[in-house]
C-alpha cells in the first residue's frame, strides 16, 4: 500500500483567504495587530518571528516585534506584557520562545490576556481545551485537528494514540480528540522506557507523534492502514552537508503502511502561522465584543 498525502498547504490556503477577506471587511483603524515578544536573539525565536510577520502580512494584519535583551528580567518581561494588555492597539500578544534561562515562561504566559492570547497558553485558554473549545488551544494542537478534520476519519470510537505530552501539542489534542468521543492514549518518554511503545501505536487507527526525535516511529510501529499525523521537525544534513527537515517517524517505511500521512516538511508546518493569524482574527471579535 502506498499511502495518500495529507498535505497542510491548501488548508493553510483556505485559512489565509477566509481571514484575508475577514481583515479586508474591517475599518482601517479598527484592524487587528498581533505583538510579538522576544527575550534575547535566539536563531529559533526570530525565524518565529520571520514567519509571523509574513503570515500577518499576507492577510492585512499588522504585526509588531518587540525585542529585549538577552538579560531582560522576569520583572521587566512581565511589565512589558502587563503593558500590551493595557494597549488597546494590540490585539494579539505571543511569546516567542525558547525564552534565556532566567526567565520562567510558564509566569510570563499566565499574565497575557486570556482575550489577547493568539497561542492558547493561558491557563484560561488551556481551561477552554478540557471544555472541548479548539479554537483556544494552541496554534500546532490546531493545526493537528484541521489535519484530523480533512483526514474524514471518524474519531468516535476510534483507537488514538498520541506520541508527546506536551502542553502545545500531545495534551491539547488528546483532550481534543477525547471531546469528540475517541478512545485515546497518550504516550510519552515514560511509555519508551516502560519498553510499551509499540503496543501502543501498532493499536492506533490514527497515530499522531510529536517528540521531537528523528525516526522514533518505524513503518513496523504502525498499523496497517492507521492515519499518521507526523508533527516532529528535525534537522538533519543531506549527503551534500545540506541541512533538511525529518520528521519523527521513518516516512519512507511509514508511507508503505499507513492509509493517510502528513510529509514532513509540509504537513503540520504551514498550518500553523496560518492558525496563528486566523487566531489574531477570532481575538479581534472577542475583545470587541
Ligand atoms: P516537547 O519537547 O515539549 O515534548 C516532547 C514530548 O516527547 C514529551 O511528551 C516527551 O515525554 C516525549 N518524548 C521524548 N522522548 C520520547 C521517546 N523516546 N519516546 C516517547 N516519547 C518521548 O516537544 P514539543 O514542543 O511538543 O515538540 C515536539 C516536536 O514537534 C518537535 O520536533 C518540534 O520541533 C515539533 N513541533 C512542530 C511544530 C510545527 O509547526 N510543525 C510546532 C511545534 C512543535
Amino acid at each position: 500500500m502506498s499511502a495518500t498525502l495529507l498535505e497542510g498547504g491548501p488548508i493553510a490556503a483556505q485559512i489565509m483567504s477566509d481571514v484575508t477577506a475577514a481583515v479586508a471587511a474591517l475599518p482601517e483603524d479598527q484592524k487587528p495587530k498581533l505583538v510579538a515578544v522576544m527575550a534575547g536573539d535566539n536563531p529559533g525565536a526570530r525565524a518565529y518571528a520571520r514567519m509571523q510577520s509574513k503570515a500577518a502580512g499576507k492577510v492585512g494584519i499588522a504585526y509588531e516585534l518587540i525585542e529585549l535583551p538577552e538579560d531582560v528580567t522576569q520583572e521587566d518581561m512581565a511589565s512589558k506584557i502587563v503593558e500590551l494588555n493595557a494597549d488597546a492597539s494590540a490585539t494579539g500578544i505571543i511569546q516567542l520562545m525558547p525564552v534565556p534561562a532566567q526567565i520562567n515562561a510558564r509566569a510570563i504566559q499566565a499574565i497575557i490576556d486570556p482575550l489577547k492570547d493568539v497561542d492558547g497558553v493561558t491557563p484560561a485558554a488551556l481551561g477552554e481545551v478540557v471544555r472541548g473549545n479548539m479554537n483556544a488551544a494552541p496554534c500546532t494542537a490546531q493545526s493537528v485537528m484541521e489535519l484530523v478534520k480533512a483526514s474524514g476519519v471518524n474519531l468516535r470510537g476510534l483507537e488514538c494514540v498520541m506520541v508527546g505530552h506536551s502542553e502545545i501539542v500531545g495534551k491539547p489534542v488528546g483532550l481534543l480528540l477525547l471531546d469528540q468521543f475517541a478512545t485515546v492514549s497518550v504516550c510519552h518518554i515514560g511509555t519508551s522506557e516502560a519498553g510499551m511503545l509499540e503496543a501502543h501505536t501498532t493499536s492506533a487507527d490514527l497515530l499522531i507523534v510529536a517528540v521531537g526525535v528523528k525516526g522514533l516511529v518505524k513503518g513496523s510501529m504502525i498499523k496497517p492502514g492507521a492515519v499518521v499525523i507526523d508533527v516532529g521537525m528535525n534537522r538533519v544534513k543531506n549527503a551534500e552537508g545540506k541541512t533538511k527537515m525529518v520528521g519523527d517517524v521513518v516516512f519512507e517505511e511509514a508511507v508503505e503502511v499507513a492509509s493517510q500521512i502528513t510529509p514532513v516538511p509540509g504537513g503540520v508546518g504551514p498550518l500553523t502561522t496560518a492558525i496563528l493569524v486566523r487566531n489574531t482574527m477570532n481575538a479581534l471579535k472577542l475583545q470587541r465584543g
